[in-house]
């Protein structure tokens, strides 16, 4: 199963995916996290994208499709994989469509998780995440999944959100048709419990599964 997420931020994507790629055994490739690990270890990487990644704008292409391009050589890939936060734009669609047309790995789907604005602001402003693991939890206690503290990414305050926004809707959401002339899209509904939208997903791409 070669699988792409997208949805705005606030979707759920990172926790969705977590679930997903579990649940089909394949690795879960989170370019957002990839970035941040990179940030946090200091590396030449991690240097280049925080200025994007701080003001909410799109790390460059040249630099996010070569990582990715990496990542997809790695050998636990040939069990499948989940994309989640690649592609962003457009371009980046069409260099994975070519990469993976090389290596004969077409996608298998791509999963849209779908969501209101209004609905999206409310969930990102309460949003915290662990330090420990890295995953998303909502309030101030701590980590849902280990307990972790948890803090808010510097990418999560109010302006930063709404750029974000505004960079999803002009550069994200025209991979949307792209993915839907492709005859790859699945659409699945956002709202609801996380395990309510997991079973959604798995039933959508798998419908033989239970
Ligand atoms: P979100 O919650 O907005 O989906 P992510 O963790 O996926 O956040 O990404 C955080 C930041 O990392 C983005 O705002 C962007 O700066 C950078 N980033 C992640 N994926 C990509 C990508 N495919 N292309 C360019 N920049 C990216
Ligand atoms: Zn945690």
């Amino acid at each position: 199963m070669r699988l792409v997420l997208v949805g705005p931020p606030g979707a759920g994507k990172g926790t969705q995916a977590q679930f997903l790629a579990v649940h089909f055994s394949i690795p879960h490739i989170a370019t957002g996290d990839i970035f941040r690990s990179n940030l946090k270890a200091g590396t030449p990487l991690g240097l280049q994208a925080k200025a994007f990644m701080d003001s909410g704008e799109l790390v460059p292409d040249s630099v996010t499709n070569e990582m990715v391009k990496d990542r997809l050589n790695q050998s636990d890939v040939a069990a499948g994989f989940l994309l989640d936060g690649f592609p962003r734009n457009v371009l980046q669609a069409e260099v994975l469509r070519a990469n993976l047309a090389q290596k004969q790995t077409p996608l298998t789907a791509v999963l849209e998780l779908s969501i209101k604005n209004s609905e999206i602001i409310a969930r990102l402003s309460s949003r915290r995440t662990c330090r420990e693991c890295g995953l998303p939890s909502a309030g101030d206690g701590k980590c849902l999944h280990c307990g972790g503290a948890l803090y808010q990414r510097e990418d999560d305050k109010a302006e930063v959100v709404a750029r974000r926004l505004k960079v999803y809707e002009e550069q994200t959401a025209p991979i949307i048709s792209f993915y839907r002339s492709e005859g790859l899209l699945i659409i699945v509904s956002a709202i609801g419990s996380v395990e309510e939208i997991t079973q959604r997903a798995i039933l959508a791409l798998d419908p033989g599964s239970h």
